[in-house]
């Protein structure tokens, strides 16, 4: 451990499978008090015990982005792990309905921008007395502490076909990033959006029949044929390589850095 995150008190949503969890994981190795959401209780409890095993300080609770009351009350519970001050929000819950356009409900449509999108907007609002409000009393005493939010858009903001929906509700989230850096860059809360490219989770699977999560086998060996074409020699991107660019953005060392949505794609042509 190099304790990047030494004593700070982070609030990780999505922490109970893929990015979400590789990015508690390294948080919790660089010091960090990890406080955990997600809306499967199990895999979040997981993630909890393997933290808790390996030395590390985390608690979860089981929240829905979508839903204003759940959020406020993890974020309190939260904060109340750092004497009601939260250091680092990282939103990472996110789901896909993918479908063509003119063939994609109203109801996949209202899903995917309220998890992705609202649910982002949520969980910043939820931690503004906690992240906001410190700062706020703070600066009155002339003291400066880094406090850092990070969304995760993705390079499909950029358009996808058949997600017009995720597409949406990840460029949505740049906007976002970038008004929040904005209102609260004079409380020094940095605000700032990875977008990764195709990292290998249960989004990027292979689809099995009846799943509402996953691509088309031929898709999947499209993307890889493109990454070893015109991409980093190497795998697709693993959770880890995401992780490694929130940390970034979580510590000091981006302490000046803000309203920047940084892409994690190995370079893949087609992604970029
Ligand atoms: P994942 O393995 O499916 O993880 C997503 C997590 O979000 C799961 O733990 C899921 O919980 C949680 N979640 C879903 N809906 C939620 C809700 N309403 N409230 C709280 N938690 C909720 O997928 P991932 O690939 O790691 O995705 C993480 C983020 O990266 C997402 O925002 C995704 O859009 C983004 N991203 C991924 C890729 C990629 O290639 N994988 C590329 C670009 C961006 P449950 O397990 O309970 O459903």
């Amino acid at each position: 451990m190099s304790g990047l995150l030494k004593d700070k008190v982070a609030v990780i949503t999505g922490a109970g499978r893929g990015i979400g969890q590789a990015t508690a994981f390294l948080f919790a190795k660089e010091g960090a008090k990890l406080f955990l959401c997600d809306l499967d209780k199990k895999p979040l409890d997981e993630t909890v015990s393997k933290i808790k095993s390996a030395g590390g300080i985390a608690e979860g609770i089981v929240c829905d982005v979508t839903k204003k009351e759940d959020c406020k009350k993890a974020m309190k519970a939260g904060a109340d792990l750092g004497n009601g001050s939260i250091d680092i929000l990282t939103n990472i819950a996110g789901i896909t309905r993918d479908k063509i356009l003119h063939t994609m409900s109203l109801e996949d449509w209202n899903f995917t921008l309220n998890v992705n999108l609202t649910g982002t907007f949520l969980c910043i609002q939820s931690a503004a007395p906690y992240m906001r409000d410190p700062a706020k009393e703070e600066s009155k005493s002339g003291k400066i502490k880094t406090r850092s939010i990070i969304n995760i858009s993705s390079t499909s903001a950029r358009g996808n076909i058949g997600q017009v929906n995720y597409a949406s509700s990840k460029a949505g989230i740049i906007g976002l990033t970038k008004t929040v850096a904005k209102e609260w860059a004079r409380f020094n809360i940095t605000c700032n959006a990875i977008a990764p490219g195709v990292i290998e989770t249960r989004l990027t699977q292979v689809r099995k029949e009846g799943e509402d999560f996953g691509i088309p086998e031929e898709q999947k060996q499209m993307i890889k044929m493109l990454q070893k074409q015109t991409g980093l020699a190497r795998e697709l991107g693993q959770p880890e390589d995401v992780a490694k660019v929130a940390l970034f953005f979580a510590s000091d060392l981006s302490a000046y850095v803000t309203g920047q949505v940084l892409t994690v794609a190995g370079g893949m042509i087609g992604t970029i």
